[in-house]
């Protein structure tokens, strides 16, 4: 499915603090910024605290092409396969459609233990559907035997902090809808005292015909005044412009939306940069497929 990156900046979100700049809480390298057709630039964005080079893979689209140019931009300097096998601690993946697992997928065979983290009915779909000796060998940890107990599927219980081990972070999910029987996943992923959010695809309440948005800004409202969010990621399915449902809300914003300023810089260094909008009234920070951006 086409997707469309937009990124909020907390920090942005909160003028004021423009006046006395905090240091960064996050370093995330996007491995994957499109959605549907870009094979190769599929949702996967590594985040870590700031200084630590121990990261979470938020989705997994894809993952060795994002990887392989990082390390050629010297992002890491150590090998693709140390990156993909002792970089990345985790993977929280919000939901099983293949735009957001299938470089997960793909690597198993060579990747190192480590867990996945979602919630159960993502889980459940992984361990029926993909781990089951018959899509793909069973790398998990339950399901069809034998089990080869590689990733270790550890469900969240939405709005509960869970640790991401091998990591400085944790996270809370809430429940998003992605359209008929497929829900979906935010994570907000937490460094200290500072705030990350991640939406994996979804739409608007009054088109999905549920209150998971209304319900997910109303958690993190207060972090919002509190400016402790330092960014928020949505990542929206949308429609060809112009289209009749794509100006009725934010949260299904579209390129050409007239309500929506162009941003900059997106993909301009590392090129096969996400498709986004912003509000132009902001100044945003860059976000390049496999250079970091720290928040
Ligand atoms: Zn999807």
């Amino acid at each position: 499915m086409r997707t469309l990156l937009l990124l909020l900046a907390g920090w942005l979100l909160a003028l004021p603090l423009l006046a006395q700049p905090t240091p960064p809480a996050f370093v995330v390298v996007p491995l994957g910024v499109k959605g549907g057709l870009a094979e190769g630039n599929l949702s996967a964005y590594l985040v870590a605290a700031a200084g630590s080079s121990d990261f979470i893979a938020l989705d997994a689209g894809s993952l060795r092409p994002g990887a392989e140019k990082a390390v050629a931009n010297h992002v890491f300097t150590s090998s693709v396969e140390k990156v993909m096998r002792q970089s990345i601690k985790g993977y929280c993946i919000s939901h099983p459609h293949l735009d957001h697992m299938a470089g997960l997928l793909l690597n198993a065979p060579d990747d190192a233990p480590k867990p996945i983290y979602a919630l159960p009915a993502c889980l459940a779909t992984m361990q029926n559907d993909y781990f089951n000796w018959r899509a793909w060998p069973n790398f998990a940890d339950g399901g069809r035997a034998p089990a080869l107990g590689k990733y270790q599927l550890r469900a969240l219980v939405p709005g509960q902090a869970t640790p991401l081990a091998g990591t400085a972070l944790n996270v809370q999910a809430f429940v998003l809808s992605h359209g008929p029987g497929t829900p979906s996943t935010a994570f907000l992923v937490r460094s200290h005292n500072s705030y990350l959010l991640y939406l994996g695809d979804t739409g608007a309440d009054d088109v999905e015909q549920s209150h998971c948005l209304r319900d997910l800004w109303q958690a993190v409202a207060p972090l919002v005044r509190a400016h402790r969010l330092r960014a928020v990621f949505i990542e929206a399915p949308y429609p060809p412009c112009p289209a009749p449902n794509c100006s009725s809300t934010a949260t299904k914003p579209c390129a050409g939306d007239p309500r929506l300023g162009r941003g900059r810089g997106v993909g301009g260094r590392g090129g096969g940069g996400a498709r986004w909008c912003v509000a132009s009234a902001f100044t945003w920070p860059t976000v390049c497929f496999a250079w970091p951006v720290w928040l």
